[in-house]
């Protein structure tokens, strides 16, 4: 058995959406680089290849994701809006920091398409048990009529309606470790009582507003919706306690058939764009459980769908962390970077908030 690594060479290089500048009142200083650029995800495909992790895994190419794909979660408009952003010549803001240019609409449906392809080698590949969709941009927090932060359509979103238009699929769990909250993943899936949603992030990092405890989801979805937004200063520690007193608990008593997992790295200790502190080794035990309990609730249906992570320096040693996990192997290679890591002892208190979530879904917990 093994695991299906998806990847396609655009994501290197291509939907380049400009740079980060520091900006004053009569000019402006380019950093040459922006946080969701080609880089993050090349440099960590680079590491796998030297750490031999990509022989260890088996590699497909991307579907390409059509009209009929983005159409079963999002508008017609909200895509013809990517499509004419592609065609010109400059980056335009297509939804709230959301930025698309030449490119952009096909490097999007590569990358939807790459999540639809993690869901398709789990019901027609044999020897394959977990996937690897290795994407970029984003896309949980596009919602169903709007693209935003970093993200255009949402891949996971448009994954979960393939598994279910290809293959039958009713009840997903989908779990979003995104250190930034799920919003538009929770929008399209509010009111549907047969996909979970489960977004543990920093609270109010970004969306700055929602992503609360009370927002538990509305009409026949109502009890779905599961936000646990942590303080800032999370570690190894606190991220793996979540997962077992929240989500193994709603696993088990949900019985998804297929769990996919939004997984950001940006809950790494170095992210600009987080304030928590997971490191490689963090996100290597984060994917072996989530592994175990694949194997445990459905038949090893789980695809994992990239999101965010940020830090150059950093993200792919996180990201090389998650791909050892799914593994279940130890690259010996060690960075200068992971050198002074921090205790694990000290976590921000965070009883609170699981005795929170734990008491307002008792039909998740077995308690009714
Ligand atoms: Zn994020």
């Amino acid at each position: 058995m093994t695991t299906a690594f998806i990847w396609d060479e655009c994501f290197g290089h291509a939907h380049d959406i400009g740079y980060q500048s520091f900006t004053f009142t009569e000019t402006s200083i380019p950093s040459d680089v922006e946080f969701e650029n080609p880089r993050r995800l090349q440099l960590a495909y680079d590491i796998f290849r030297h750490t031999k992790l990509l022989n260890k895994m088996s590699q497909y190419q991307v579907l390409k994701a059509e009209m009929a794909d983005l159409l079963r979660v999002h508008s017609e408009e909200m895509i013809n809006k990517v499509i004419r952003a592609s065609r010109q010549n400059d980056i335009i803001e297509v939804g709230e920091s959301a930025l698309a240019g030449p490119g952009s609409f096909e490097s999007a449906q590569h990358s939807a398409g790459g999540a639809m392809k993690a869901v398709e080698v789990l019901f027609t590949e044999a020897d394959i048990e977990q996937s690897y969709a290795f994407i970029r941009p984003p896309g949980h927090h596009a919602g169903k009529d709007q693209s935003m932060g970093f993200c255009l359509f949402n891949n996971v979103a448009v994954a979960a309606e393939y598994s279910r238009k290809q293959y039958g699929t009713e009840k997903i769990l989908i779990i979003d470790w995104d250190v930034h909250h799920g919003n538009g993943t929770q929008e399209i899936y509010y009111e549907d009582p047969n996909t979970c949603f489960i977004s543990i992030h920093q609270e109010h990092n970004y969306p700055t507003t929602g992503g609360d405890t009370s927002e538990t989801g509305a009409g026949h979805g109502k009890g779905y919706n599961v936000n646990i937004p942590l303080p800032p200063g999370c570690n190894d520690r606190a991220y793996c306690t979540v997962l077992e007193e929240i989500v193994s608990p709603i696993a088990r008593s949900f019985q998804p058939e297929l769990i996919l997992l939004s997984a950001g790295q940006d809950a790494n200790l170095y992210d600009p764009l987080g304030r928590m502190m997971v490191t490689r080794a963090g996100y290597r035990k984060m994917a072996q459980w989530l592994q175990q309990l694949a194997s445990n609730v459905c038949n090893n249906k789980l695809a994992v769908i990239q999101e965010g992570g940020y830090s150059l320096p950093y993200a792919p040693i996180a990201t090389l962390g998650l791909a050892e996990g799914l593994l279940n192997y130890t690259s010996p290679i060690t960075f200068a970077i992971e050198e002074g890591k921090p205790s694990n002892h000290f976590s921000p208190p965070i009883d609170g908030i699981i005795q929170n979530v734990q008491a307002m879904f008792p039909h998740l917990f077995g308690l009714r």
